[in-house]
């Protein structure tokens, strides 16, 4: 039997400090060398249908059609932790009949075939869906169109119209080329694509700068069972909702995104760096609320994530002082903030705070990408690591992030269950921000827990009036915890030929 990679990116191993070793090892109860998962799963035997084979071939060319069990199984899963526990203890998702890259051109003949063929599909962009957007619940024949062959590019007055299967640093790439950039940099940026971007709403990690992908979007193209729809070139319209407003968020519902037009930037001619210190969560957070001018990147980890990254970081001279400058000032509750701007003006020293210099924002931007594959180091050692983000006004922040801390620890206590969690703010607003919390839990019923602690958690953020998500999409597991009426109403858009995000 054969199997395929489940976790994320394509690297297979990322450093990690002694001391964060050691941290993990007490609190998990493991021993780092001993690895319980390759991070595979298996290929399990499908149904071929050389009808569908045949059919699909006829429509696009054989060479865009696959019907091997591995593409098939690789196209029906993203990267929430229950996805990839699920397929860790040999459960599948709803897998696939086939697997169909298209080009542009192929798209209208396709939408034809499979309306007339009843047949259904989901869209699958880089996989990196981390709410289950991707599951689907059968109710007949289901393909995949994967947007890999969507490669369209021109760049015009400062806007690249583009397909939607650009993965993010290719496209990033291809526009430093022409000394433009996107101005949008998800962690996923390795992976995640176009389309994805748009599909759930997603933000870059210098949003407080360059906005989020719907501040960056001015124009889509969007095919569906029932036409296809195109914006026109322009800066902006005012003409209800186009193509661009009803493929933002749509998570593979209202219809497939084949083009994008994005708005570009020069790239920066200098970048600025700056860390700091904060005596503790609260000083941060008046300290961001009244900013006047935010930088492009804000983050403040609170002093769990702080500890960890001092703990993830070579033990030095410069670490022991900033230790000892730490309980000099009698900060008890440190908290590491970090800044990065193209302009200096917009960076400032926070009351109160000890400067760390350049250093940890320097460290911070050139391991961006690379971090994610630290969660993997956990998944390959029985550790099951998952992330929940929100937003909260200024008024709200300190009491949902202590609340949210305060729910995980005490259901793992009673569920006796070993796990840690921290958190981060980042992505600003004059009105507030985004919390997000990274946590990790071991336990022998790890669906049950994992699921119970994540419903917790978002009920938590409801109740205090924030969004159960404000950049990863609610995908079909947080779809519970919708509106109905939107739903609704967001129904109506719902092109009953592709069947991603239907399970709620
Ligand atoms: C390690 C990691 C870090 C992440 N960091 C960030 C971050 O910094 N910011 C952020 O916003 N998110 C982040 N995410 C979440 C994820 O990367 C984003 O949601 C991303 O936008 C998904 O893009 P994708 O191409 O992988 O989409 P997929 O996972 O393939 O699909 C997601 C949804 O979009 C739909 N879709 C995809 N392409 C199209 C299309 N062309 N037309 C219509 N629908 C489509 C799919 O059907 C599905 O419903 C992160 C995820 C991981 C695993």
């Amino acid at each position: 039997m054969s199997a395929i990679r489940v976790l994320y990116g394509d690297r297979d191993t990322y450093g990690v400090q002694k001391s964060a070793v050691e941290e993990i090892e007490s609190i998990f109860g493991i021993k780092w060398n001993a690895m319980i998962w390759d991070g595979k799963a298996e290929v399990p035997d499908l149904p071929d249908d050389a009808q569908l084979e045949n059919d699909l071939s006829a429509v696009v060319g054989r060479e865009k059609v696959s019907m091997d069990h591995a593409a098939r199984l690789k196209h029906s899963f993203g990267l929430s932790s229950i996805e990839v526990e699920m397929l860790r203890e040999g459960k599948y998702p709803e897998i696939v009949d086939a697997v169909v890259e298209p080009d542009k051109e192929d798209l209208p003949k396709l939408m034809a075939f499979l309306k007339s063929k009843n047949i259904r599909s989901i869209i699958y962009g880089g996989g990196t869906s981390v709410n289950g957007s991707i599951l689907f619940r059968r109710s007949g024949k289901t393909i995949a169109i994967s947007v890999g062959r969507l490669k369209e590019f021109r760049l015009l007055e400062n806007i690249a119209t583009v397909g939607s299967g650009w993965k993010g640093l290719e496209l990033e790439r291809k526009l430093n080329e022409s000394g433009y950039t996107t101005g949008h940099f998800p962690e996923s940026i390795l992976s995640s694509t176009v389309g994805g971007w748009i599909a759930t709403k997603a933000a870059g990690q210098e949003s407080n700068y360059y906005g989020s992908i719907e501040n960056r979007v001015v124009g889509a193209s969007l095919v569906r069972s029932d036409g296809h729809l195109e914006d026109v070139l322009s800066p902006r319209e005012s003409s209800g909702l186009m193509a661009r407003d009803i493929a933002l968020g749509s998570e593979g519902r209202f219809g497939l995104i084949s083009e994008a037009a994005i708005k570009v930037d020069r790239l920066p001619v200098t970048r600025y760096y700056r860390s700091f210190i904060v005596r503790d969560f609260a000083s941060g957070i008046h300290y961001m609320r009244n900013l006047d001018k935010i930088p492009a990147l804000v983050r403040m980890s609170d002093a769990a994530e702080t500890e960890f990254s001092f703990k993830n970081t070579a033990e030095s001279f410069g670490l022991r002082y900033v230790r000892r400058r730490i309980s000099g000032k009698g900060f008890r509750e440190p908290c590491l903030m970090i800044m990065i701007d193209n302009d200096q003006n917009r960076i400032t020293r926070p009351e109160n705070s000890i400067s760390l210099g350049r250093f940890p924002a320097v460290t911070w931007e050139r391991d961006r990408y690379e971090r994610p594959y630290l969660g993997n180091e956990l998944w390959k050692r029985g550790i099951v690591p998952d992330t929940l983000e929100t937003s909260a006004l200024w008024t709200n922040m300190l009491e949902l992030h202590r609340s949210t801390v305060e729910i995980f620890e005490k259901m793992r206590k009673e569920r006796e269950i070993r796990g840690f969690i921290m958190s981060h703010i980042s992505h600003l607003y004059k009105q507030g921000a985004c919390v997000y919390f990274t946590f990790a839990i071991r336990s022998d019923n790890v669906l049950e827990d994992i699921s119970a602690l994540r419903d917790a958690m978002l009920e938590n953020f409801i109740s205090h009036g924030s969004p159960v998500t404000h950049h990863h999409s609610p995908g079909t597991l947080m779809r519970k915890f919708e509106n109905r009426e939107k739903l609704n109403m967001q129904s109506k858009f719902i092109d009953p030929l592709f069947a991603g995000g239907d399970i709620y």
